[in-house]
């Protein structure tokens, strides 16, 4: 089995749930007291966040290049970045290392054209849902990704950083989220990707009508099949 190295924190309550996906999985297919090889450096979300808001994504860069610097050098086979969003910044923290960087959003390319969806509906950080390092990597992959229209965008930016990071689940916000999923799919969305890493601590599957993708629960199994590939 290869080492897991994992650069968490962002948010915390995001890697939790890596941790005992990952667990889960390997449990599930080594059957026993099978548990991950796995390294966890979880940083101060807080700096990164602040970073983020003004735009100094060298800097969040850095940061987060020397995590992935510590994970190979306590022995991480590989790593994974528990965030989309600062996948904004992955060339960058994997030119800093020799170990490979399992990246999120290719995880989940496979996944949507395994299944052969074709149109997904994003939600994510306004980082992911608007710019280019997200979408356009899923669209070199031939599928087409819609995004809610501005308000709705900055609503589920809003929940994000406000609520879920935050580790508060509000009812409200998942009825507001399934209007917005719904709007989605009436625009042509077969499919929902859950690009943010708390979004299913808030969305499950019963809350769309089409199949959804959740980012944190395909990362995590792929790191496991990888790891005991
Ligand atoms: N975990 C979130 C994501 O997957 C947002 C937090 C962050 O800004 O990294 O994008």
């Amino acid at each position: 089995m290869k080492t897991i190295g994992l650069i968490g924190g962002m948010s915390w309550e995001s890697s939790l749930e890596y941790y005992r996906i990952i667990n889960e999985e390997v449990k599930r297919r080594l059957g026993g007291l099978h548990s991950a090889k796995c390294i966890l450096y979880s940083v101060d979300f807080e700096e990164i966040e602040t970073c983020q808001k003004n735009g100094e994504w060298e800097k969040a860069g850095r940061i987060l290049a020397d995590t992935a610097r510590s994970l190979e050098a306590a022995g991480a086979d590989f790593f994974l970045i528990l965030t989309n969003t600062m996948h904004k910044v992955a060339a960058e923290v994997k030119a800093s290392v020799r170990i490979p960087l399992l990246h999120i959003a290719d995880v989940t390319a496979r996944r949507v054209l395994a299944d052969g969806k074709k149109t997904v509906g994003l939600l994510g950080t306004k980082y992911t849902m608007e710019e280019d390092f997200y979408r356009a990597r899923l669209e070199a992959q031939g599928i087409k990704v819609l995004v809610p229209e501005k308000t709705d965008r900055d609503l589920v930016n809003t929940v994000i950083y406000e609520e879920l990071c935050m580790g508060r689940i509000v009812n409200e916000s998942r009825v507001k989220y399934r209007r917005i999923i719904s709007d989605l799919i009436e625009r042509g969305a077969d499919s929902m990707v859950l690009g943010c890493t708390e979004i299913g601590l808030l969305v499950k599957p019963e809350d769309s009508s089409v199949p959804i993708f959740d980012t944190t629960l395909l990362h995590a199994q792929g790191a496991v099949e990888f790891a005991l590939s």
